[in-house]
């Protein structure tokens, strides 16, 4: 990695999804200089750009705030942070309206509630159900007000002055690059690409939560991460509308049994039943032989076209992991504790708590995006001297390899899936922490940018293990094989931070 150039900004975001975006074009509008670093393109990567642009927003007869914070309390087991709830419940409705008068983008608004958790129909969808079209909106809209895109780019190392933050060294074209900053905001999105099955872009590994953590933010509800079970694997990775089922659509093993038969809703079952089920077979296949050419069509589009195609193989079906609900502890401004240090999005916890309802993230994000770019510009402090800037540019030579680095990850992945996944135990997680603590340890003193990344991303894997194996109880997202009951004492949230860090 040769030395690069060095840039100056006063608010610097990593990360090219939905929270980056918003959170960046309120500090230009709040009027300070600022770059995204993203790796890929922003606006095309991370989940923001996959998502059927499902938003929540208050618009029915007879709905309030009042209720919509009510569901989330509910929903979230009451692990939700009660504040950060709030305010998304009041300030929801006009960030998602704005979608339309700020960026031009169309909504639809739901007429019937469409998803379990909600009191009132709330979904909104915008841009015709595509992320893409919010995300590349965003994205013109960002550039045309003087936002600077460094793209192809990975964050590498946080700088930092006496304690407070003044910038972040990345990689870009194979230069080590400096930009120089008085407030860093990560928008780095969660964890599912430490996942063997995940329906999360390649994009989205976690080490940006495990870089704060690192530098002394609190990571919180981290054993808390949601998985999917109508993900089609084989022919094509693709989403299976649930509509299907109630028409004759069904699931079977391997020897053509209909696993499902034995629960009351079959295939409808809720989530995490539906998961575990399939976790648990050697195969699962989807049959949709029962099903009419044209309720096909209307009900599960895409799947229809891979049929149309004429594929005669097996239509195999795997649960994966959809979303973190854990990440870095901020309050309402999007503070990490670390001065200078700012998160938003996918890469924080809190709101949540044990679940998510739908369409909550990406509402989240348009809420509290903008408030943490207006505050991070509010808060810039000049820069040190330029002779007293960290020069965050020496340059070690790599001591992973790729070789090396696949080894670790697919080590990694596989811990994840089998013992920090759908089927999970007070001893699988132990055994996971143990094993990935002993993995940090190989690589957390070796030099390099790619030793820096994987250590990051085996610290948080570790930190979901850890704070797993400390929940004794299921709640949520969270179901222990070896304590199925939700247990009143542990009605709180659990926080990990460096301190607790046990080393092999
Ligand atoms: C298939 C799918 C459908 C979904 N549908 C919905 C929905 O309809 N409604 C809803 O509310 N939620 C939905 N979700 C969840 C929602 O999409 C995500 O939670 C949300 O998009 C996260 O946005 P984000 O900006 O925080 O992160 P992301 O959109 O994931 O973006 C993260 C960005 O950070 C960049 N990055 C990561 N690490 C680094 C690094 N080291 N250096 C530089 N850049 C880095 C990535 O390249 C990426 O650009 C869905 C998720 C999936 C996977």
């Amino acid at each position: 990695m040769s030395k690069g150039q060095v840039f100056q900004y006063d608010v610097v975001v990593i990360g090219g999804g939905l929270a980056a975006l918003t959170a960046a074009i309120s500090a230009k509008e709040a009027g300070t200089a600022v770059a995204i670093i993203t790796k890929g393109k922003a606006g095309m990567g991370g989940s923001s750009v996959l998502t059927n642009a499902v938003f929540s927003a208050i618009f029915s007869p007879g709905d309030t705030p009042e209720q919509f914070l009510q569901d989330m309390i509910v929903g979230s087991r009451y692990l939700t942070h009660q504040r950060l709830a709030k305010i998304l419940a009041e300030e929801c409705t006009y960030r998602v309206n704005e979608l339309e008068t700020k960026y031009r983008i169309n909504l639809e608004r739901e007429r019937k509630i469409a998803t379990p958790g909600h009191a009132f129909p709330r979904r909104v969808y915008a841009g015709n159900g595509q992320g893409r079209n919010v995300t590349t909106a965003m994205r013109d809209y960002a550039r045309e007000i003087g936002v600077v895109f460094h793209e192809q780019a990975s964050l590498v190392e946080l700088l930092q002055d006496n304690g407070t933050v003044c910038g972040v060294t990345f990689d870009m074209e194979k230069e080590r690059v400096v930009a120089y900053s008085a407030a860093v905001i990560l928008a780095t999105g969660g964890f599912g690409g430490l996942y063997d099955s995940t329906d999360n872009p390649r994009d989205v590994t976690g080490e940006g939560i495990g870089l704060a953590f690192r530098h002394g933010a609190k990571l919180i509800d981290m054993e808390f991460v949601q998985f999917y079970p109508y993900r089609l694997k084989t022919p094509a990775n693709i989403d299976v509308l649930t509509k299907i089922f109630g028409k004759g659509a069904i699931l079977v093993n391997e020897e053509n049994e209909r696993f499902m038969d034995k629960y009351p809703r079959q295939e409808l079952e809720t989530r995490d039943v539906l998961c575990y089920a399939m976790y648990q077979q050697k195969k699962v296949l989807l049959d949709f032989s029962h099903l009419s050419k044209e309720d096909l069509q209307q009900d599960s589009p895409q799947l229809y076209r891979l049929y149309q195609k004429g594929y005669t193989g097996d239509w195999v079906m795997q649960p994966v992991q959809h979303y973190c609900m854990g990440g870095i502890q901020t309050d309402e401004w999007g503070r990490t504790g670390v001065a200078g240090l700012y998160a938003c999005g996918e890469c924080t916890g809190g709101l949540h708590g044990a679940n998510r309802l739908g369409g909550g993230s990406l509402t989240e994000i348009l809420v509290f995006g903008p408030r943490v770019g207006q505050m991070a510009a509010n808060e810039t402090v000049p820069l040190p001297q330029k002779e007293n800037l960290p020069l965050g540019s020496e340059d070690h030579d790599d001591r992973i390899t790729a070789a090396m680095e696949q080894d670790m990850m697919k080590t990694l992945k596989e811990i994840m899936w089998t013992k920090v996944g759908i089927e999970r135990s007070t001893d699988s997680l132990v055994e996971a922490a143990t094993q990935l603590a002993a993995m940090l340890a190989q690589i957390e003193t070796a030099d390099g940018s790619k030793a820096k990344q994987l250590a990051d991303k085996i610290r948080v894997a570790w930190a979901a293990a850890y704070a797993g194996s400390l929940r004794k109880e299921s709640r949520g997202a969270h179901r222990l094989q070896n304590i199925t009951e939700e247990k009143k004492e542990w009605e709180k949230n659990i926080v990990i931070e460096k301190s607790t860090f046990i080393g092999a």
